[in-house]
């Protein structure tokens, strides 16, 4: 009986805290950013990186002019880092 009258107090106490949060989760813009400008056609944001954790591949593709690329990751690769390794691969590509 005791937990019957416990159990929605909490729950509607949560509730209230949750709905609170949620316009501070919504100004926050995503932190990792994962459209970049890209290497061959320049145009900015065109890049896009997907993260294949369970292959551990990174790709990025311009949805541009459609290069792409291919890089191995771990788990504390980040999006910018499969890009700036696409850089790295231009640029020596280009020497
Ligand atoms: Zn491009």
């Amino acid at each position: 009986m005791f937990r019957c009258c416990a159990v929605p107090a909490t729950l509607t106490e949560m509730g209230r805290r949750k709905s609170k949060r949620k316009p501070e989760t919504r100004k926050k813009q995503d932190p990792l950013e994962t459209q970049f400008t890209c290497p061959f056609c320049n145009h900015e944001k065109a890049c896009e990186v997907k993260m294949d954790r369970t292959r551990n591949v990174g790709t990025v593709t311009c949805r541009v002019c459609l290069e792409d690329f291919q890089t191995p990751i771990n788990y504390l690769s980040e999006a910018v880092d499969v890009y700036s390794d696409w850089i790295d691969a231009c640029e020596s590509a280009n020497q």
